[in-house]
């Protein structure tokens, strides 16, 4: 992977690089610093389903979400830490070794319950089984991923957390595309938003005038990763000492830096780029392949 051009790069507290020879600089915006478990963007997607929830009758609240979801353990943490009884419905047959996020999650008293692949994929249109139904019908539902237009209200927040919003382009993961939305909907006439997809065959028409999605990042689909990818996000944290997710954040980046590569950024362009946290799905790797 060619590294943007450039003479030096200095990092401040905000984790900001700059490529300077191409005239085009490069802001991160550290969500991943926000909290340790509720990092980046979960913490503002859950904002308005918590408030939902503190605001009606629920006995707890249930979500969805794979055994390394990000989503997950971020709900897991915020609902212990107001009280609230919470349980995750989680895809595919419990294993024998649950995930490191599982079981951070039950640290966070959320009770799992595991459904097949078929049964997830299915929840929404022939609905959950019915014992689950009955056992979570006084529940608050948070939809997989935290969406939905509380998530999108909560994810708009996100560029409250700028002192100055000067940037050109802002590029951001999607997972879902609910962040992309809420920052659609907040940032300023004539920014540009990039939304990089980490899922394969992403098709969506989320994208309205001044954004766009890139839908040949994703590495070979969801969670997917490769030599290449690894290398980048080493070579990342070695210049800018910013740690990458594999799943989000490091297709994000590399597509900044190829796109930068490939001179799609005008000269005078300055980038802020979405760091959304998710560096807890880095314990599925196998030791040592990371250096951070
Ligand atoms: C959940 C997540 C995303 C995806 O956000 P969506 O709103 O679902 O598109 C991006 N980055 C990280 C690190 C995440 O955990």
């Amino acid at each position: 992977m060619q590294f943007p051009d450039v003479n030096n790069i200095t990092v401040d507290d905000a984790g900001k690089i700059l490529p300077e020879k191409k005239n085009i600089q490069l802001h991160v915006l550290r969500l991943d610093k926000i909290h340790p478990v509720i990092s980046g963007n979960k913490w503002f997607k859950l904002k308005y389903h918590l408030e939902n929830f503190q605001k009606g009758n629920f006995e707890g609240i249930v979500t969805f979400g794979g055994a390394w979801s990000n989503h997950i353990v971020a709900t897991a943490c915020a609902c212990y830490q107001q009280g609230i009884s919470c349980a995750g419905i989680i895809r595919g047959e419990k294993l024998l070794q649950p995930s490191a996020t599982l079981m951070e999650a039950e640290d966070f008293k959320m009770k799992l319950i595991f459904i097949s692949r078929n049964e997830f994929r299915n929840k929404n249109e022939s609905g959950l089984p019915d014992e689950i139904k009955k056992t979570f019908a006084g529940y608050y539902i948070i939809p997989e991923g935290g969406g939905g237009t509380e998530g999108e209200k909560g994810a708009a927040e996100i560029f409250q957390l700028l002192p100055e919003n000067n940037y050109t382009h802002i590029a951001c993961a999607i997972g879902t595309g609910t962040m992309f939305i809420g920052l659609q909907n907040s940032k300023l006439a004539g920014q540009k938003l990039l939304g990089i997809s980490a899922l394969k065959g992403w098709h969506e028409k989320i994208a309205k005038d001044d954004a766009m999605i890139f839908t040949e990042y994703h590495f070979g689909g969801y969670a997917r990763i490769d030599k290449t990818l690894l290398t980048f996000m080493n070579d990342f944290y070695k210049r800018t000492e910013i740690p990458l997710d594999f799943v989000y954040t490091g297709k994000l980046a590399f597509a900044i830096t190829d796109l930068i590569n490939k001179d799609f950024f005008p000269s005078g362009s300055n980038i802020l780029m979405i760091h959304s946290g998710g560096l807890q799905g880095n314990a599925s790797l196998e030791k040592g392949s990371l250096i951070f």
